[in-house]
């Protein structure tokens, strides 16, 4: 793992002072010329250029800065994790990036590119899913047809599947609709950045918390008998007790640092990174954004989409649902839209899960009483009696006394629309 030489905070500003940005540019400069890794790691020593972690210079640091693409103003998320990779363009660099690339050859790299057969883009086969059957849409683009769009998998191979009632979506829409939603829209990003920090980590962390601290204050308890019992003058003396005060005062430091550790980290984890990193992925959209990156921005931002077609709710035709679960929130949007897809009713923003295990708590108590009150429903086996009756689904997320159940659903009522027109639809093809 080769640190840094710049520096770099989340919300994506590179800062540094100009000194490391000039030895930076020496660096690429010498590479240039063709001297290797190690002999530039002995002129910056013998130049006396500190590294940032005080460390000395050698040819892996050197090898590190120059592949390490921040230089030339690309930030890249999930490194190690190819799957989710991506990059971000920031606008400023240090390295022109035309010499970035001659100093690592990318060349080489796009002569393999030449002569690929030609192939659709699909920005939303990760996400979309039907709400009828569960199973995924896939889009299947035709050319020469205004018929491309995304549909149910089980929808296409049987023709008497439960899903049968459900509808494709045209994909130029489908697409449209999602990125206006995702980086037009400023409700949404207001909302999101807003939302209450609710993460299943985040609830795990302040658990973990809890725990140490009921420790700490058991071991404070521990240590201050022990002291009593020090300051009797018959057992001053007592090597045990001596040995044991001084375990216990240890044991009350280690857990102090924990603490201190483990509520910076709940702080960062909180604030920080799911909020923040969300702005800066709404923020990172550009029209002339690559498919690659708008994809995994997409994917970054929205978990899945429920589609849900009404064939005949009014003498009007059919209606098209749309519940949007974003990424890493708990938080969720409704929306409806007539066949045409052209205009689409922002009908509800929820939050799906309580926020914190009192919450959680307090909710399963309130879904007992109400059971109670309103069907004389007072344990689980009751529950599952009055489901069976009434030919109803076990929803465990919804029974009070499952450990799966996620506490009510806290709904506000949007009053927004995205409208486009057929000259403002986006291909990414
Ligand atoms: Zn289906």
């Amino acid at each position: 793992m080769v640190n840094l030489y710049w520096k770099e905070v989340v919300n994506l500003t590179v800062f540094s002072n100009e000194d490391e940005a000039e030895h930076v540019r020496k660096i690429f400069q010498w590479k240039l010329e063709g001297l290797g890794n190690y002999i530039i790691a002995k002129k910056l020593i013998e130049s006396k250029v500190p590294t940032r972690q005080n460390s000395n210079w050698r040819g892996v640091t050197v090898d590190g800065i120059i592949k390490n693409k921040i230089y030339k103003g690309i930030r890249e998320w999930n490194k190690d994790d190819l799957e989710n990779y991506f990059e971000v363009n920031l606008d400023k660099y240090i390295i022109d990036p035309e010499l970035w690339d001659k100093v690592n050859k990318v060349y080489k790299e796009n002569i393999k590119n030449v002569g690929k057969k030609q192939q659709f883009n699909y920005l939303l086969d990760d996400i979309l899913y039907c709400g009828k059957c569960g199973q995924k849409y896939f889009g299947k683009k035709r050319v020469q047809s205004t018929d491309s769009s995304y549909r149910c998998r089980g929808m296409v191979k049987f023709a008497n599947h439960v899903c049968r009632d459900n509808r494709g979506v045209n994909i130029e829409k489908m697409d449209t609709f999602v990125i206006k939603h995702l980086f037009e829209n400023k409700s949404l990003k207001e909302l999101l950045i807003n939302a209450p920090k609710n993460e299943g980590e985040l609830s795990v962390l302040r658990q973990n918390l809890a725990d140490l601290t009921k420790k700490k204050d058991a071991e404070i308890k521990n240590k201050n008998k022990l002291y009593k019992l020090l300051s009797n003058p018959d057992l001053e003396y007592d090597d045990q007790l001596i040995n044991d005060y001084t375990k216990s005062k240890n044991k009350l430091g280690k857990l102090t640092d924990e603490i201190n550790e483990l509520s910076q980290k709940i702080a960062e984890v909180g604030n920080l990174k799911r909020n923040d990193l969300t702005k800066t992925l709404i923020e990172s959209y550009t029209k002339d954004i690559d498919f690659g990156i708008l994809k995994k921005l997409v994917n970054s931002l929205i978990e899945r989409i429920e589609i849900d077609y009404d064939r005949k709710p009014s003498s009007h035709g059919g209606v098209f649902q749309f519940k949007i679960k974003y990424k890493n929130f708990e938080e969720s949007s409704l929306f409806m839209s007539k066949s045409t897809l052209y205009e689409y009713f922002w009908i509800g923003y929820n939050r799906t899960q309580s926020i914190t295990p009192e919450d959680l708590e307090e909710d399963r108590e309130m879904e007992k009483g109400i059971l109670s009150y309103k069907f004389k429903i007072n344990s689980e086996e009751d529950y599952l009696n009055y489901l069976k009756e009434n030919s109803l689904e076990l929803k465990d997320e919804e029974n009070p006394w499952s450990k799966n159940f996620i506490g009510n659903e806290i709904s506000t009522s949007m009053n927004e629309k995205i409208i486009f027109t057929k000259e403002e639809l986006i291909n990414v093809n």
